[in-house]
């Protein structure tokens, strides 16, 4: 079983989350302004990345709160969780390159 670490919480079995797709991804400042392309950009165009990736999750069946994690796409390991807000912490180089 896939434990994940919610920052408030602690480790919860993975069943308790959900996630919310890449995370530290700026909501333009006047969406009006943007033309089709650039709104279809920022909506739907992430980094896609293979190896470690910042996401939001969300404890949607235990605190119900978002927060962010580093995750590894490849391996479906845990880095690190932090509170949102707060930034994104560098991965231990060795579990990096697993
Ligand atoms: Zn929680």
């Amino acid at each position: 079983m896939l434990l994940i670490d919610c920052p408030f919480c602690g480790p919860r079995a993975e069943t308790e989350f959900r996630c919310g797709g890449e995370a530290h991804i700026a909501r333009p400042v006047d969406p009006s302004a943007l033309d089709d392309v650039a709104w279809g950009d920022f909506l739907y165009m992430r980094s896609n990345t293979k190896g470690v990736l910042a996401e939001r999750w969300n404890h949607v069946h235990g605190c119900g709160r978002w927060f962010n994690a580093l995750r590894d796409t490849v391996s479906d390991r845990f880095l690190a969780c932090y509170r949102s807000g707060e930034p994104r912490p560098d991965p231990v180089p060795a579990e990096a390159a697993r």
